[in-house]
């Protein structure tokens, strides 16, 4: 029935930015039809049945927090724990509270991994924190604002490490695919692509900041065999809409999420009213086992 509905279209390709030679030959790494598992270790692999969730604060802001905060993973039999330490920002201003702990965050980093057996997953911003990012990172992230900063993308994909793409948010899925090509080229295979918010007319206003583009995550499994994981953090700004976001994600397709959690929201440096406190991010992930599984998913 569905075949044949979608046969009757004369639009055969929904996802109208990318034509048939886009497919073959601007994009043809990102879109080959071979399903691609991005394995972090024996237990931690994205594009697969799991759906690894990605926790931790958005700064890595002192030990103490990191401390508190891997604790209450492995509680959660979480085992990826994301920080920045590097940190790009939308307004260039930084004070006492909105600062970087840049190698002084990357060394607390190391302490709580080895404390409690996380992997990390933390942001580079430029190619001249590079070698030090990489004595700590799992997994290396490129941020929505360095989509196509192509010279980071070419040095970051030359260390074969997994990495985390995350869409801009003004990006058509085109333009995301053409940035993981260049990530691709390199003969770094081992990309996650992350949907993180779009803006839209609504988000214009100092109130709201992003809306998560649900749809890209079915349109992006359609096109591309690489995982594609959920921000609902970063795209809603906004504590309360994270959980239902995020079963949206799962529900979606979603082959990881990335959530942001503090001990204490209220006190976190960067963007307060965005992360799920302990209590708020223990239901999420009771029920998002729930959601997966009624799509013959699993968390973790
Ligand atoms: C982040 O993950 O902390 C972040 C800044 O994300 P994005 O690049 O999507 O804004
Ligand atoms: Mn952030």
């Amino acid at each position: 029935m569905i075949k044949k509905f979608v046969k009757n279209l004369s639009n055969k390709n929904p996802t109208k930015d990318i034509t048939i030679d886009d497919k073959y030959n601007k994009l043809k790494l990102s879109t080959a039809n071979k399903k691609v598992l991005v394995k972090v270790d024996k237990n931690i692999i994205f594009g697969g049945k799991n759906i690894p969730v990605i926790a931790g604060p958005n700064g890595v802001e002192s030990l103490q927090l990191m401390r508190k905060i891997a604790k209450n993973l492995k509680k959660n039999n979480i085992n990826l724990i994301r920080g920045h330490a590097y940190k790009p920002l939308t307004f260039p201003y930084r004070s006492k509270q909105y600062s970087e702990t840049q190698d002084q965050g990357m060394d607390w980093m190391d302490i709580i991994k080895d404390e409690y057996n996380l992997k990390v997953v933390t942001e580079i911003t430029e190619i001249q924190f590079l070698n030090r990012v990489c004595e700590t990172a799992d997994i290396l992230q490129i941020g929505s604002r360095n989509m196509q900063n192509l010279e980071l993308l070419r040095e970051v994909a030359k260390t074969n490490f997994p990495i985390i793409l995350k869409r801009h948010f003004g990006s058509s899925l085109r333009d995301f695919l053409g940035a993981a090509e260049h990530i691709l080229v390199e003969g770094n295979n081992k990309l996650i692509l992350c949907e993180r918010g779009v803006s839209i007319p609504h988000t214009h206003r100092d109130t709201s900041r992003f809306a998560l583009d649900i749809q890209a995550i079915p349109a992006l499994k359609e096109i591309s065999k690489f995982p594609i994981i959920s921000d609902p953090s970063h795209a809603s700004f906004w504590a309360p809409w994270v959980p239902s976001l995020t079963y949206a994600s799962i529900a979606a397709g979603c082959d990881g999420l990335i959530i942001e959690m503090h001990p204490n929201p209220k006190k976190s440096l960067v963007d307060p009213l965005q992360p799920l406190n302990f209590n708020q991010f223990k239901d999420l992930l009771k029920i998002s086992k729930r959601v997966a599984k009624s799509v013959n998913r699993k968390i973790n």
